[in-house]
Formats: C-alpha cells, structure tokens, sequence
C-alpha cells in the first residue's frame, strides 16, 4: 500500500546565527491513512522544523536544501506556492500549541472557518453557517449556534484548542499535523482534546502526525512512533514493541528517567551532556557524546538503520552483527 505522506531524506537549514544549522538532516517518514504517528523528542530536536517544512511554512532564515515530501505520491516540494496553497487546509492542516498565536483576535469564530471554507468550497452564505454550526458541534463546542458569533477572549484554552482542530478539520484534510497539541493545557483538558483527536480520526479516517515531547501522550495516542534527536530519526517502531522494549540508548534514557512510564506532564527527562551543535558536519553518532555506550566505531562510522524486529528500526551500532568484534578491537583506542 503506497503511504499517504511518504517523507525523504529530507534536509532544513535554518540561517540564523554564524554558521548555518541542520535543522532536519535527512527525514526519514511514512505515515498511513487512519493512523496516527508520533514524532518524539526533546525541544530543538527539529520535530517542529519538520511539521513547518511539510507544511512548507517555514520561517525565512529556513530553507528546504534536498529531500521529497510526497502525499499520495505528488511531490509537494516540486508545487508552485498557489498548488501548495491549495493542499494546505485541504490535504493538509496544522494546528499549534499556543491556540491564541493562530486564532485572531478580532474576528468571530465563524468569520475565521468561514475563511477556511471559502478558501475550499463555493458555499452559499447559508450554508457556510450551517457548515461552521456542524463542525463546533462536532469538536464538542456545545450551545454552537451562540458560541461560532463570539471572540477567541470568550473561550478558555481549552475550548480554543477545539476551535483550532474545528478549523484545521474544516477542510476535511487527509492529514493533520498535531505539533504539542495539548501542551498548554492543564491534565483533565489534555485528555479531553486527546480523546477528541482520537474520536475526530475514526470518523474521517485522516492520518495524525503528532509531534510531542511527551511519552504519555505517545503511549495514549500513537500507532507507530519515531524518535528524533538532532535533526534525524534514531528509532522507530510499532508503539508497543517501544514501550516493551526501547532499543537507542538515547530512548532507554528517556524511558529511564521517568518516575512513571505513563505519567503525564512530566516533559521528557533530562539527559547528561549537550546536544552536538547541528552546525557540524557528523561523521559518527550524533548520540555518542551522551552515550554511556559508546566505542571509537560510534566517533567515526555514522551506524545505519538496523531493524531488530518487524518495522522495529534502530540507528545504533550495539546492534550491528559484526559490531562486537569490531568493539573490542577498538576498545583500546577509548
Ligand atoms: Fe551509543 Fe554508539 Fe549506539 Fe551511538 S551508535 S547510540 S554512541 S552505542
Ligand atoms: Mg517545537
């Protein structure tokens, strides 16, 4: 079955300080109808950088430099702006962790998905109305009719976020990219919005890329999930198989340093030493300066996906075959 997103070795710089950053350095992902994939990591990893390049809204010191983003196999890094436009919303949405940063301030909530209709469909006013009315109601905006003529100031961070996902589903997208969906939110409204993504997805059977810092949201929501550090993908696997058994020593960390496997809001852990500076060119394991793992091999032979078990991929080389020899011939160079 051909993926819905099928992503590429994807590459971001971003142009900010004096030397340029690989943001995204080689994205790896594929991501099925009616499924939900988590993209996890620690802040500054890239997971945003990668939601902003698919959606192809990145900032201006950002530029996409090589990689192929396809949906349904149409290359939306090959579209002129007014195709792209046209995906977005449509194919397509995005919603962000700060609701208040997307919603304007100073149109009525219907003004603003009416605004998203008219960019997809020629409704007549009336039905436009009707169309806004069903899709409150269907994010759980009770009194729907009253509420769609109020401003953003009237709703409580929670109700907003729904009112972002009413407007990221107005165009009935294929996909929508969740990037720290329920971050601001206190815990009770979490769950709320998460258990309303999750009721959302079976109805429209639209694909979830969620990207989250959070292993309990992952475990709650997630079908597959990857795991990014530094701008590239490290592991990836069906979600059980990598609560039953994380294989990067980076995912172990992060599985270790948690009181609670499932507990919520506790951010992911804080791991000893720094990320490498992405300005660098890697030509080993971009984990080795952390890893309490790491040989000489690790410094200088970048490790290739190795899978341990069925779609269980790992970059590491404490899983390559012919590593063992390989590591007591080069202990003593440690
Ligand atoms: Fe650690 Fe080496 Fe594996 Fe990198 S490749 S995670 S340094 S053991
Ligand atoms: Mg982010």
């Amino acid at each position: 079955m051909t993926p819905l997103l099928d992503i590429k070795n994807l590459r971001t710089m971003l142009h900010t300080g004096l030397e340029p950053v690989r943001a995204v350095d080689g994205l790896e992902l594929s991501i099925s109808k009616g499924e939900t994939f988590a993209l996890l990591g620690e802040s500054g990893c890239g997971k945003s950088m990668s939601a902003l390049s698919i959606m192809r809204l990145l900032p201006e010191a950002a530029e996409i430099v090589d990689g192929q983003i396809k949906i349904d196999g149409c290359d939306l890094l090959q579209l002129p702006e007014a195709e792209m436009r046209k995906v977005r919303g449509k194919r397509i949405s995005m919603i962000f962790q700060e609701p208040m940063l997307s919603l304007n301030p100073v149109m009525t909530i219907a003004a603003q998905i009416e605004e998203v209709l008219n960019q997809h469909f020629d409704l007549h006013a009336g039905l436009a109305q009707e169309r806004i009315k069903a899709i409150l109601q269907q994010v759980g905006i009770s009194d729907a009719a009253r509420r769609m003529n109020e401003y953003p100031f009237q709703f409580s961070g929670g109700m907003k976020q729904r009112v972002m996902i009413a407007m990221a589903l107005a165009g009935n997208p294929e996909l929508l990219i969740a990037d720290e969906p329920t971050t601001a939110l206190d815990v009770t409204i979490q769950a709320q919005v998460l258990d309303l993504m999750r009721d959302l997805q079976q109805r429209t059977h639209m694909a979830i890329l969620l990207i989250t810092h959070d292993l309990g949201v992952v475990a709650e929501m997630a079908h597959r999930v990857a795991v990014m550090y530094a701008g590239e993908i490290i592991e990836t696997a069906p979600r059980d198989h990598f609560f039953q058994q994380p294989a990067h020593p980076y995912s172990q960390k992060l599985f270790a340093a948690l009181p609670t496997r499932h507990k919520r809001n506790q951010g992911l852990a804080v791991i000893s030493g720094q990320v490498p500076p992405l300005s660098q060119e890697f030509h080993g394991c971009r984990f080795a300066d952390r890893c309490p793992h790491a040989w000489a091999l690790c410094r200088h032979t970048i490790p290739e996906w190795i899978e341990i078990a069925p779609n269980h991929r790992v970059r590491c080389h404490l899983f390559d075959q012919q590593a063992p020899s390989l590591r007591s011939a080069s202990a003593a160079e440690m």
